[in-house]
């Protein structure tokens, strides 16, 4: 259940930028994938499972990524004539979440400030629209080392 944030009242208006997964669960948000939230938001934006595959605005952001699956991390035969077409599109490779945040920018006439105080808790991309992602795990001390070691190689 999704519950309007000005009657929540155990979340402040100050801490509703960005909400742990405690406290988004209290406001009906399951844990899930970018990928995920963008399905849901598509099924959303076109009122129907059937007429997402359709869509025709093929320059929104969450475009690639409306059917649940991410088509630059596919390992499917067709790989890359999905990708050209896509680059013909206008569309460059991103993550779920960057698409998902994009879209969210698009949806907030460009205004950053407006995407971070959005008021519609209830939309599935709320929970990502902010940051690296509610649901994404700590990086480790050991991945930390290996992001410097890899920055510390490139040229
Ligand atoms: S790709 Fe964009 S416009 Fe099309 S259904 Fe998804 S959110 Fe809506």
């Amino acid at each position: 259940m999704i519950v309007n944030i000005m009657s929540n009242t155990s979340i402040s208006n100050k801490s509703i930028i960005v909400l742990s997964k405690e406290e988004l669960s209290k406001l009906g948000h399951d844990p899930m994938p970018a990928l995920k939230a963008i399905r849901l938001h598509c099924i959303d934006c076109v009122s129907g499972v059937s007429k997402v595959r359709t869509c025709s605005i093929t320059k929104c952001s969450s475009f690639p990524f409306r059917l649940g699956n991410n088509p630059y991390r596919s390992t499917s035969t067709d790989k890359d004539e999905t990708l050209s077409h896509l680059s013909t599109l206008g569309h460059t490779p991103m993550s779920p979440r960057e698409a998902l945040q994009l879209t969210c920018l698009d949806c907030c006439r460009g205004d950053k400030k407006e995407v971070s105080h959005c008021s519609a808790i209830g939309c599935p991309s709320w929970p990502f629209r902010v940051g690296p992602g509610p649901y994404q795990k700590p990086i480790t001390e050991a991945q930390k080392a290996a992001r410097r070691t890899n920055l510390s190689k490139s040229p």
